[in-house]
């Protein structure tokens, strides 16, 4: 499997001394083992690494390529940032207080960087942002690189690895994406696919074009041939990712359209499942939905961004739809002959958002139904249209409309997810809890669902009934289990909580 071809113990390290060697004798053991590791520090470049990623999948998956960068040049992943020679930082700037940690998470690490050799480096859309600053800031920092720059980074880490102590990747003008000899991937079942990377959109809020870059396709056959290769490693979900992930247009000469690719990586023999996210409304097309009702492993989930109810606000947030082009776009998917789960993202509190256009935003929860709702209080950032325009709606307001926002889609939820209690749904198995013997996994249409099940289900699909619902998870057992008794530790039973108490699978297993 693709995760074996990289697969390297955690930490690495031999096991502890366990000899009974005195104590003396094991401090200046472990004395002269942290003199010899600092003196290879110094004389070699760094060793062993350590990443800490915040932010979008899209971050989630740059680490990964990161790793694997790093890998590939032989250096060896660590779990802690203190087993580190090199500690990364990859950051996101989306709202204020994301871009805010960076800082007092950079504090941390400034003890750490006195050890001899340390390198710390900070990757992403805070470096990108800040920039030079950063060494300002924390002159303990030796490398700052943007997105856009990581194809630069083995140059850069060898610049490093030489001794410099201001590295920097700060250009945004490139055409090329990130391609990377190997990938680390966190998860040995579902692997994230990079399919377009950057942003052109104009949002007034965002900043993401600031900090990624313009945006650039990878061609289709780089895709489909990183896709089949994963399946060949035992991966069975595929995730297709970009900023604007419908926006993707193929560079190779097959010019397939983004639904053509949708549909490839579908009949890929062995792909189960495919999802693919972020999609913007505008180039959300009647192809994509024909794309998910002719291919069964086209996950029933579509994440469509709203952002406001309000036309006013939307031509305000420079979106270039209407609320009503955006119902469009949404009945589109609910005519499919198969049910299609919606989730979507709102600004609250957007610079000049009325009553009434926050009454409006409430008003098209109700009307969509979505399965699931991100919803973000505005959070004005630089260099971004939005920055400029006045924003009389006061913090408190903002608070007070999110939080109303938040209320009424619980509901909508609850009462949404209630619906499916006696049903069943094919469950990936994702994570398992041992405490609660509780196996983690997601249905097709996204839905967490806990159930009594086994640490081995890891990457499995497993039929389960579904017994109980909460606002933001279903409860079950195994399917051919619900009748005949069932598994995990005697008396496991799986919990979600609804309205703030516990909610329990109807059955003890
Ligand atoms: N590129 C995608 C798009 O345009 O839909 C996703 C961008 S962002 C990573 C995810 C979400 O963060 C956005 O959909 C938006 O709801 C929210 N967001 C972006 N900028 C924001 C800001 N300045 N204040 C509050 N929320 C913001």
């Amino acid at each position: 499997m693709g995760h074996e071809l990289v697969q390297i113990s955690p930490t690495g390290l031999p096991p502890a001394n366990e000899s009974g060697l005195g104590t003396a004798l094991q401090a200046l053991g472990r004395a002269m083992s942290a003199a010899r590791a600092e003196l290879s520090r110094s004389s070699s470049g760094p060793r062993t690494f350590y990443i800490e990623t915040f932010g979008c999948q899209m971050n989630v998956h740059d680490s990964e390529k990161v790793a694997g960068v790093l890998m590939a040049r032989g250096l060896r992943p660590v779990e802690k940032d203190e087993d580190a020679d090199l500690v990364l930082y990859n950051t996101c700037t989306i709202r204020e207080k994301a871009a805010q940690k960076v800082f007092s998470r950079l504090g941390a690490f400034r003890k750490a960087s006195r050890q001899a050799g340390k390198m710390i480096g900070v990757l992403g859309c805070v470096a990108q942002q800040e920039g030079k600053r950063i060494f300002a800031r924390a002159p303990w920092v030796s490398l700052v690189c943007g997105s856009a720059s990581y194809t630069r980074l083995p140059e850069l880490l060898e610049q490093v690895k030489a001794g410099r102590s201001r590295v920097q990747g700060l250009s945004l003008g490139t055409s090329e994406c990130f391609e990377t000899e190997l990938v680390r991937r966190d998860k040995p079942f579902s692997a994230y696919v990079t399919i377009i990377e950057g942003c052109d959109e104009p949002c007034a809020f965002c900043v993401v074009p600031m900090t990624r870059g313009r945006e650039r396709s990878r061609s289709s056959e780089r895709i489909l041939a990183d896709c089949r290769r994963l399946v060949e490693e035992g991966y069975t979900e595929i995730q297709l990712l970009g900023q604007i992930v419908n926006h993707w247009q193929d560079p190779a000469p097959a010019r397939r359209s983004f639904a053509g690719l949708l549909s490839q990586v579908a009949e890929i023999p062995g792909v189960r499942r495919v999802r693919f996210a972020t999609s913007h409304p505008r180039y959300f097309t009647p192809e994509i939905v024909r794309a998910i009702e002719n291919h069964p492993a086209l996950c029933d989930q579509v994440h469509l961004p709203v952002q406001s109810g309000s036309s006013r606000v939307l031509s305000r947030m420079q979106r270039a739809y209407t609320r009503e082009e955006y119902l469009e776009k949404i009945n589109c998917i609910r005519s499919a002959r198969r049910a299609i789960s919606i989730s979507t993202d709102v600004i609250v509190g957007f610079c000049g958002e009325t009553r009434e256009d926050f009454e409006q935003t409430v008003a098209l929860l109700d009307q969509v139904e979505y399965d699931q709702v991100f919803s973000f209080k505005f959070s004005p950032r630089p260099d971004t249209a939005a920055a400029g325009f006045e924003d009389p709606v006061p913090e408190d307001e903002k608070r007070r409309r999110l939080a109303e926002l938040q209320e009424h889609q619980r509901v909508i939820q609850l009462r949404r997810n209630q619906a499916l209690v006696g049903g069943e749904c094919e469950v990936l198995v994702e994570s398992f809890q041992p405490r609660l013997q509780q196996a983690v996994g997601r249905t097709t249409s996204n839905r967490v669902v806990n159930f009594p099940g086994r640490p081995e289900w890891i990457g499995r699909y497993v039929q389960v009934r579904v017994t109980a619902a909460g606002p933001n998870s279903l409860v079950g057992v195994r399917a051919d289990q619900a009748l005949s008794g069932g598994v995990g530790a005697p008396g496991a039973i799986a919990t979600c909580t609804v309205d703030g108490r516990k909610a329990t699978a109807a059955r003890r297993v």
